[in-house]
């Protein structure tokens, strides 16, 4: 496939959410592909399955769409089911017993918010909601007021607070709002992948708006995702995926609002209570969907300065960074993986090798 025939897929199949995989058109066999699409967590989530029987892909499809919907159901803030009723608990300063799966997530959620030095963190759904990223529609009119946002800062909410006494929750602080739009993604594609493979479903792509986890191969080709450059309408490259991998891509370009001249994006500072500003687009290649998700949020707040230490904090070493005057920064790790699209990358990549981690013993014993 020419760049040129690529570049049209792209902009014809309006899939351009930030990923897409090549490999489908090239092999031209539909009829060894079976494809399902479910709208949850605020996204359209593509489930492919290679080289499945119809009867058997049908199946592990309609499993996988059913238990998506319940993590949605169970891990949605904003929407009535277990996490609103476990914010609601917290707020009134009462402990709940939550489902195991939940609680693991919370767990996980307290071990990468800490690994990010709290640059992402599961806690600010007050913060969140203000601004209105809560919903699934984009927030319409002015930023929130100042004082509001400061006062919401100063009270400094975050999941750290959370205790566990084994499914039982409780917060020794009555400002944290869980809102996990951050990870719940990468742990949902993650738990529908186990099952996949537990079902024999040996080669399959997870794509959730962008937010990638493979299976095995196409058809003995590595999957291909692209890479959204985010100045335009079209990919800025593409990485061979192996068996296991995953992409994940958190940027400010879809989810915002903009007043005088100024864009407000979903991802919030913790730390100053405002959205991200200097990055635009954060690539994590891994092995884990809740990690990487983790850590692509984490990144963009982290920052030009920060990124690559709190990266190798977070143990996840295949990065791309795209700030707002189009610098290209990537690991050698992620520039080894990644291969231009349309004949060059928009601008050169600066090579980061990132530093050794610094391990933290309180992050260690969560
Ligand atoms: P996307 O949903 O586009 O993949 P992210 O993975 O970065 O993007 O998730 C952004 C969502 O995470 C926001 O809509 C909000 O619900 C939540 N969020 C925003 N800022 C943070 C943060 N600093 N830490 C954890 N979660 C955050
Ligand atoms: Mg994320």
């Amino acid at each position: 496939m020419t760049p040129l025939q690529v570049r049209r897929w792209v902009i014809a199949g309006g899939l351009l959410v930030s990923a897409l995989y090549f490999g489908a058109v090239r092999a031209a066999q539909p009829e060894r592909e079976f494809r399902e699409t479910l709208y949850v967590f605020g996204t359209l989530v593509e489930l492919v399955l290679y080289g499945e029987d119809e009867v058997s892909a049908a199946a592990v499809t309609a499993e996988a769409g059913r238990e998506l919907q319940q993590r949605h159901r169970d891990w949605h803030a904003w929407q009535p089911g277990e996490l609103e009723d476990l914010n609601a608990a917290l707020a009134a300063g009462e402990s709940m017993e939550v489902d195991p799966r939940l609680a693991e997530l919370l767990r996980e959620g307290q071990r990468l918010s800490c690994l990010s030095g709290g640059r992402f963190d599961p806690g600010i759904g007050a913060l969140v909601e203000l601004w209105g990223f809560h919903q699934d529609t984009r927030p319409e009119g002015a930023p929130p007021a100042t004082e509001e946002i400061e006062a919401l800062r100063a009270a400094h909410p975050s999941i750290m607070a959370l205790h566990f006494d084994g499914t039982r929750i409780t917060s020794t602080d009555r400002s944290v709002q869980l809102d996990l739009g951050g990870f719940a993604k990468g742990a949902a594609l993650d738990r529908i992948g186990a099952k996949f493979l537990a079902q024999g479903a040996e080669n399959a792509v997870l794509n959730a708006g962008g937010d990638v986890n493979v299976i095995g191969s196409h058809g003995g080709r590595p999957w291909r995702v692209a890479i959204r450059d985010p100045f335009v309408w079209s990919a800025m490259g593409s990485v061979d995926l192996q068996p296991g991998e995953v992409l994940y891509t958190s940027g400010n370009y879809e989810r915002y609002f903009e007043q005088g001249g100024q864009r407000f994006a979903h991802i919030l500072d913790p730390r100053t209570g405002y959205p991200v500003a200097e990055i635009v687009s954060v690539s994590v290649l891994d092995t884990r969907g809740t990690r990487a998700d983790a850590a692509a949020t984490a990144l963009a707040v982290a920052g030009r300065a920060d990124w690559p230490q709190v990266a190798a904090d977070m143990g996840v070493s295949a990065v791309l960074l795209i700030a707002g005057d189009g610098s290209l920064y990537a690991t050698p790790e992620m520039l080894a993986r990644l291969r231009p699209v349309g004949g060059g990358f928009p601008a050169e990549p600066q090579v980061v090798p990132l530093p050794a981690a610094v391990p933290d013993p309180a992050c260690a014993a969560l």
